[in-house]
């Protein structure tokens, strides 16, 4: 058998093998694009076209896909074949330079909010040679771009391109003003841990919940959750262990870093996190763990569930985003460096990032809002809804001694001057207790745990380059013009700290009092819902710094706005109707066949001896009686309830709708079957329950 080594990245048309299989013209040519985002001339095109398909093709590939990320969430491809009919009434295998560039797939299905007229079908699709092309199945899969003819994106992956160009253009100001003349380029990069539960096939197939909506929408609590802590870190039974084994080597064999598995918090929980690498890469990477992820559970008889809170009464799955910027000459813009000079860049690069998070809070929090992470965020088990900066004790010192000009009270006395004294090293552990933080220092990086599990962490990403790009583009036009460099710079990072130091937060995000105070003392968002904070995606203040740094037009984002809702109206929609459908259906006609059962019972026992005791059977039947009648008029009423939501004016209304009127009757329609569930004999319950799908791979 192969080992790692030797398979690892071999779907993959990476450096390695186009090193081997380009003229060397060509190689150092296309290098130069994919290092230094050159334009590539059609030539090479042409050539490194020619040179994909010979090696796909000895892959075993017959078809080659534009592989891109619509707004949908999940990843497109329309698969063409390479055949070409020969004169003599056989076929060739051909690519060229202009279809590696650029694709034009029917694409007037995906969804635009408005950017394109369905008239006006067909989007484009132009290549990314920043991200290596890889063979998926039968198909050369070419990661790309996909714009309408207008030139909006239509896609996550242009404004993450774009906002990795701003954070990169005002990065490199910033370290030309320390005086770094040999970094060429600056990029962000991120490992993003991705946490998902596994459940086996058959009881999925018996769930219309979890088959519509990818979370179950009614479940009583099982006898054993999660509460023992004992699944965490936990061993790994063998049936998810022979799965993570497959899933990584299929990850492997397209050069997706898969590193480290483990059991999450939750029984059927669990987490898979890769190697970081640069955040484009890490993005398409992140997508195709998803669908790799869910593809190999089918072969093991299992589903993989992404959704964001699958189960009512243990944890989410969230996807953590860590988060650096780095040089290519391998410079982390975020690690406490070694000399006094090295200190004060990396104290400004900490002060952008606390600006930005501060000045941007609903950007980020817009950025994970869907309906299914509305169920997390806040819930006690994931950070809260209100966006804080965790920074550690030691560096939150440092940084208060710096406000306030006094003596750095840490291991040993340090005056903090700013470019003259060395930072007191802190211990990297000390900065990485805290769990509850929804953007945490850890060291060398920043943690960003607000994403969901099933989220594209494109968004984030898109949102904490450009805020990042914006606060070091206003250092460096205030250090440009200074007359007395180190003077300007320790004032900028001092006022920095004054006047952002209200999104620093040390202690317990899960903790109530916590929401108090940084609402009502701290002034700091706090946007509950998708519907509460999507609007102020236009906020002009919003608008205008991502438009001035061109990773988004106006247009742009109204229409991720506009889907955005969209999006959110649909799935909550979808889980309503469903329940209906399943409380209709399924719930009552069992409920009522065990009362039926119970009344027969009763009659009979009185048919044998009226002394015999039936006070059991009338009890439960009047109890269940009585749930019956609430689940019947609870259903009726979200029924009608969601036939009002035509009346919306328009998406923004009807987001609104659903927030304070859709998602309160669900609730209040899943108490009562919920509680049949707990006193059903268990043959009747028409679908597994909690306990059989939590326990049961
Ligand atoms: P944990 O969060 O469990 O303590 P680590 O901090 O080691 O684990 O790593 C978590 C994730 O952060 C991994 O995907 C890892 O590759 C990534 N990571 C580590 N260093 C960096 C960095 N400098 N920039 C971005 N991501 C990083
Ligand atoms: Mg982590």
């Amino acid at each position: 058998m192969a080992t790692v080594s030797e398979y690892f990245g071999s779907m993959v048309f990476d450096d390695r093998v186009m090193k081997a299989n380009l003229s060397a013209s060509v190689y150092a040519s296309l290098k130069k694009t994919i290092d230094e985002g050159a334009k590539l001339d059609p030539s090479v095109a042409n050539a490194v076209a020619d040179a994909m398909k010979d090696w796909a093709v000895a892959h075993g590939a017959t078809h080659y896909t534009h592989w891109f990320q619509p707004l949908t969430g999940i990843t497109a491809e329309k698969h063409d074949s390479f055949i070409s009919p020969s004169p003599d009434g056989g076929v060739i295998m051909e690519f060229s330079g202009k279809e590696l560039i650029k694709g034009e797939p029917d694409a007037s299905s995906f969804p635009s909010g408005g950017l394109r007229a369905t008239f006006e079908a067909r989007g484009y699709t132009a290549w990314d040679p920043t991200s290596y092309a890889f063979i998926k199945g039968k198909t050369l899969c070419i990661p790309t771009a996909f714009c309408s003819y207008a030139g909006h994106a239509l896609d996550k992956k242009t404004p993450l391109l774009r906002s990795m160009e701003a954070l990169n253009k005002q990065a490199l100001r910033i370290l030309r003003l320390f005086g770094n003349d040999k970094a060429k380029c600056v990029r962000s990069s991120v490992g993003p841990e991705q946490e998902y539960f596994l459940v086996t096939k058959e009881m999925y197939d018996a769930r219309p919940d979890l088959r519509f909506t990818g979370r179950t929408l009614f479940g009583a609590k099982p006898p054993k959750g999660q509460e023992m802590d004992d699944h965490y870190f936990g061993v790994i039974k063998p049936r998810v262990a022979a799965y993570m084994e497959e899933l990584n080597h299929e990850l492997w064999k397209l050069g997706i870093l898969a590193k480290t598995e483990h059991n999450e918090v939750a029984p059927a929980q669990h987490e898979l996190a890769p190697i970081y690498t640069t955040t484009n890469i890490a993005t398409d990477h992140n997508q195709l763990t998803m669908e790799i992820m869910q593809k190999v559970a089918q072969k093991h008889g299992l589903v993989c569930l992404l959704h964001e809170k699958p189960f009512a009464g243990v944890n989410g799955s969230g996807k953590h985003n860590n988060w650096s910027i780095a040089t290519d000459q391998g410079q982390n813009l975020l690690s406490p460096g070694e000399t006094p000079y090295e200190n004060a860049q990396f104290l400004l690069f900490l002060c952008a990032v606390i600006k930005a998070v501060d000045d941007y809070q609903d950007l980020l929090r817009i950025a994970v809002a869907t309906a299914g992470n509305d169920h997390r965020l806040g819930a006690n088990e994931a950070p809260p809804a209100v966006v804080s900066i965790f920074l550690g004790d030691e560096l939150n010192a440092v940084l208060e001694a710096i406000e306030t000009d006094t003596p750095y009270k840490g291991a040993e006395k340090t005056q903090m001057k700013l470019g003259v004294d060395v930072l007191p090293k802190f211990n990297r552990d000390t900065t990485d207790r805290n769990r509850t933080s929804p953007f945490a220092f850890t060291g060398n990086k920043f943690e960003f745990r607000m994403l969901g599990s099933s989220n594209s962490i494109a968004c984030a990403n898109i949102m904490l380059n450009s805020a990042v790009a914006e606060s070091l583009k206003i250092y460096a036009d205030r250090l440009e013009q200074a007359d007395d460099f180190k003077t300007t710079l320790n004032a900028m990072i001092r006022k920095t700290i004054k006047d952002h130091k209200h999104i620093i937060f040390n202690g317990n995000g899960y903790d109530d009092s916590w929401i108090k105070e940084a609402t009502e003392q701290r002034g700091l968002l706090n946007y509950r819902t998708t519907p509460d904070c999507m609007p102020h995606l236009l906020d002009k203040k919003n608008v205008d710094m991502l438009t001035a740094h061109k990773v988004y037009s106006e247009e742009e984002l109204r229409s991720r706005c506009e889907i955005m809702l969209e999006n959110y109206c649909k799935t909550v929609v979808i889980e309503a109707n469903t329940m209906v459908d399943m409380a209709r259906t399924q719930i009552v006609p069992a409920v009522e066949s065990y009362v039926y059962d119970l009344t027969k019972t009763a009659t009979a026992k009185k048919a044998l001896d009226a002394s015999i005791s039936c006070s059991y059977e009338t009890a439960l039947v009047k109890k269940l009686s009585v749930l019956v009648d609430r689940i019947a008029a609870k259903t009726e009423e979200l029924d009608d309830a969601l036939l009002s939501l035509h009346d919306a004016e328009n998406v923004t209304a009807e987001s609104e709708m659903i927030r304070d009127r859709i998602l309160c009757l669900m609730s209040e329609l899943r108490l009562p079957c919920d509680e049949a569930e707990t006193i059903t004999a268990k043959k009747y319950w028409p679908f597994p329950t909690y306990g059989d799908l939590l326990f049961g791979v």
